[in-house]
């Protein structure tokens, strides 16, 4: 089925790689959103002709106007521009791959307008996942997950006509760079180290998550939330060369797994085209090229980001979104050269305990807790 699609955040690793899925199987693009990248959005509004063109930054989308004049492409700017490119009426599928809790206004956007959300913004279910996931229910709004680790085990459930027959969700993780180091290896870390990642392309901030494992730990929420699964029901291990992408085990003890290269188009592509299967642009898995296959218990102790989510994971309420709140301003810092390595789970551990955390948390209190949790993150370097 060809769809027609908007993609929030296309100048991104997902975004430029969702551009190449719709190019290849021939869907249509209608909207496209940037923070201000405006060579790229040029060169994609002229490629892709969508109706909108969005540019966050002000000055940037002024740029992207005068560039596009005679191109009849609509260029806005903000969160309006954003808010208009997710519920734009052309568009059936949002694909939402924004960095951050930034993702979660223009996620509940396309919600209200009842697209299918190919969701690659973790942060938005980490944040408000149980408040996301019951208006895309009231709305009959699709969410599919583009994470590939969660569209592993999405893919893992089709025909499994009874969720009550699912025992357990596996989730693997690469273990990032520095998998294997003690806390004495990993305080020299420096920025140009973390953003090296043994299998995976992606944007700075979720590389230095996966260095730090606190993107297991934003998955383990999200998966979660996605699924509706206790905490003690979801169960990550170590697998080093990234083929398995995850598993689920069933109550008769049956675990199904899917395998495939470390290629994120394929999960961008299923996502846009599920329940159908096509062709696509993903790197097929050749079998008897592929190393050993193995699998090791993580360690939060080490990897305290990694500890920290799991612990709100069980406590729930805002205290996921302190959790991330905390760790996209450390990251920031980090990707700065303002704090080292050890420093983010430092500070985020810090920001958990000076924020309280609410119960059944409105929209609002989830605002509320990443902001405060920004605001002890910065206190505390200042
Ligand atoms: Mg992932």
């Amino acid at each position: 089925m060809k769809r027609t699609i908007s993609i929030l955040g296309s100048s991104g690793s997902i975004g430029r790689q969702t551009l190449k899925v719709a190019e290849v199987c021939g869907h249509e693009v209608a909207a496209i959103t940037v923070n201000k990248s405006v060579d790229l959005a040029e060169e994609q509004a002229r490629k892709f002709r969508p109706k909108l063109a969005v540019a966050v930054d002000e000055n940037a989308a002024n740029h992207l106007r005068l560039r596009l004049a005679d191109t009849g492409v609509k260029v806005l700017s903000g969160q309006g521009g954003l808010l208009e490119a997710a519920s734009l009426p052309e568009a059936d599928t949002v694909v939402t791959a924004i960095v951050g809790v930034a993702g979660l206004r223009p996620t509940l956007a396309a919600i209200d307008g009842g697209k299918r959300i190919a969701l690659a913004n973790k942060e938005t279910l980490v944040c408000a996942g149980e408040l996301v996931m019951a208006r895309a229910r009231e709305k009959g709004a699709e969410i599919i997950p583009v994470d590939s680790e969660h569209s592993a085990i999405f893919q893992c459930l089709q025909g499994c006509r009874n969720r009550g027959e699912v025992r357990r969700l596996i989730i693997t993780a690469s273990g990032g760079p520095f998998y294997g180091k003690s806390r004495e290896e990993l305080f020299p870390v420096t920025r140009e180290q973390a953003l090296k990642h043994p299998n995976w392309a992606m944007g700075a901030k979720i590389t230095i998550d996966s260095a730090t494992l606190m993107n297991k730990g934003l998955e383990f929420i999200e998966a979660m939330r996605l699924y509706a699964m206790p905490p003690e029901r979801i169960q990550i291990v170590v697998h080093r060369e990234s083929i398995v992408h995850s598993l689920v085990e069933f109550e008769d003890g049956a675990i199904l797994a899917q395998l495939g290269s470390a290629d994120m188009c394929l999960p961008i592509q299923y996502a846009l085209t599920w329940p159908e299967r096509t062709s696509g642009p993903a790197k097929p898995l050749d079998l008897l090229s592929c190393p050993p296959l193995t699998f090791q218990k993580p360690d939060p102790d080490t990897f305290r980001c990694l500890g920290l989510a799991l612990e709100c994971a069980e406590h729930g309420g805002t205290s996921t979104a302190i959790l991330n709140g905390a760790n996209e301003a450390a990251v920031a810092l980090f990707l700065e050269d303002k704090i080292g390595f050890l420093d983010i789970p430092r500070l985020v551990e810090r920001a958990l305990e000076r924020v309280v955390s609410r119960e059944n948390p409105a929209l609002a209190d989830i605002f509320e807790a990443d902001r405060a949790a920004r605001a002890a993150v910065y206190e505390a370097v200042r």
